[in-house]
């Protein structure tokens, strides 16, 4: 199977490369091994919130200049502004309707009902510009009877810190008593499947309309909408007060759907995407990747004249933790890590994780180094990436979509 471009993972960042080849005429495969971390997705992505001495950002445009020169976004040079901007269009591109703005940092509300700033958030969820948006505000929250994965207690304690006053209910739907029987059946896609009935969504709303009188808003967990935003549209345009969604535990129903969007716009423009198998092997000439080989295809190779690795982090085993190393398994690139297993992690589970920063070693154009040597077709891209602590500096959506578009502009440009 012969591409010019064939990219290893299809998450956020190998499906954000993809399509941006594709649009420009270039023939690429995506071999992807299963979920990606849009799965899990809380519902926004982040740019950057904060830089490595702890330094908070409101404005991440105005804050790179400052970031650290192993960082990813560092490789970028002057494009950072460029390809933010670039990243939001390519969303509305696929339909996916976000909010945000590079230069601007919002707050988003975290499944535990607590405020946390972010670049882009799906337009289901509720920007906000400042806790005090929510002060005085009579809050009713519902949950769907049986649903333990909405913590509605947790919400309405931390709202109430914002000076919100809060209420407590649920409904109960027939049609959802056929998922309760079991409770492992209760989870946020088997209930966003149910919702997706028209008839359903409507007996729904009727149920809620009858609750929110004296109300400002009513809170919902995000279980509408599986794989088009139309539930979500229809349910806010049906009530007379605002609806916030919250984030549910993972699964998250926005994030497959934005998955599944990015997908079928990748299909759509002509790529091949392959999704449960899995890229194990790779040949190599004079420092060139020649053809890689998956589980599913044995001996059959694919071959490119590129290859993007876009394999993720320890997650989706991109990287992978051994005793004493961290290693990259498909190809052995080279790996950025501190030795002394004791010096990559911090006991104190909230502080700072080393390990975090660890990643696929790279030149500025983002070609993987092998036993110090770059290699010349073979690329990485999104969270396989060392040089920053995604979680602590809030920039994994970013660093995903960003170093993507970098890529593949220099694949197009030559
Ligand atoms: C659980 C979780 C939740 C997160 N939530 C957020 C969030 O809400 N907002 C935010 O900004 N950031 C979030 N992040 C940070 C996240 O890293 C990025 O936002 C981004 O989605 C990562 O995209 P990626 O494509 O680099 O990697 P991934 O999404 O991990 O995708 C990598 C893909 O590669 C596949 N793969 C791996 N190895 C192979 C192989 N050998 N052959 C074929 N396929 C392979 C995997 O199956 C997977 O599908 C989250 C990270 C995690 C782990």
């Amino acid at each position: 199977m012969k591409f010019d471009t064939l990219i290893i993972g299809g998450g956020l960042a190998g499906l954000t490369c993809g399509i941006r080849l594709q649009k420009n005429g270039m023939k690429c495969a995506i071999v992807s091994t299963g979920q990606s971390a849009l799965h899990f997705s809380s519902g926004s992505f982040d740019l950057l919130n904060e830089l490595s001495d702890g330094t908070k950002v409101d404005n991440p445009v105005a804050a790179v200049e400052k970031i650290n020169m192993n960082h990813p976004y560092a490789k970028l040079g002057s494009k950072f502004a460029y390809y933010a901007g670039e990243a939001k269009q390519l969303f509305a591109d696929c339909a996916i309707e976000v909010n945000g703005d590079a230069a601007h940092n919002h707050l988003r509300i975290t499944p535990m009902g607590t405020l946390k700033p972010t670049w882009l958030t799906f337009s289901d969820f509720t920007p906000l510009s400042s806790a005090s948006d929510m002060v005085g505000k009579k809050i009713l929250i519902v949950n769907m009877a049986g649903f333990l994965d909405f913590n509605t207690k947790f919400v309405a304690d931390s709202f109430e810190k914002y000076g919100t006053e809060c209420r407590i209910s649920s409904v109960n739907l027939p049609e959802l008593e056929r998922l309760r029987i079991s409770p492992t059946e209760m989870r946020s896609t088997n209930i966003a499947r149910v919702l997706d009935n028209e008839k359903t969504l409507e007996a729904l709303i009727k149920e809620l309309t009858g609750q929110i009188s004296g109300f400002d808003i009513v809170v919902l967990p995000a279980v509408f909408g599986l794989s088009s935003a139309e539930p979500v549209r229809k349910l806010k345009g049906a009530l007379d007060i605002p609806v916030w969604l919250i984030p549910t535990m993972p699964p998250s129903v926005p994030g497959i759907r934005a998955q599944q969007q990015l997908r079928r716009s990748f299909e759509e423009l002509g790529g091949v995407y392959m999704l449960g198998d899995t890229v194990v092997k790779a040949d190599f000439k004079d420092n060139k990747v020649q053809a890689v080989y998956s589980v599913n295809h044995g001996d059959i190779s694919f071959v490119a004249e590129n290859f993007i690795l876009a394999s993720g982090s320890y997650f989706s085993n991109g990287l992978v933790a051994q005793q004493d190393s961290v290693v990259e398994p498909v190809f052995g690139s080279d790996v950025d890590f501190t030795p002394g297993r004791d010096g990559w992690y911090d006991k104190s589970f909230f502080n700072k994780q080393n390990y975090m920063t660890f990643g696929v070693a790279t030149n500025d154009k983002l070609q993987v180094k092998i036993k110090s040597e770059i290699q010349q077709n073979l690329y990485a891209v999104g969270s396989v990436l060392g040089g920053s602590n995604t979680i602590h500096e809030g920039c994994g959506a970013g660093i995903s979509m960003l170093t993507a578009l970098y890529v593949a502009d220099n694949l197009i440009n030559g």
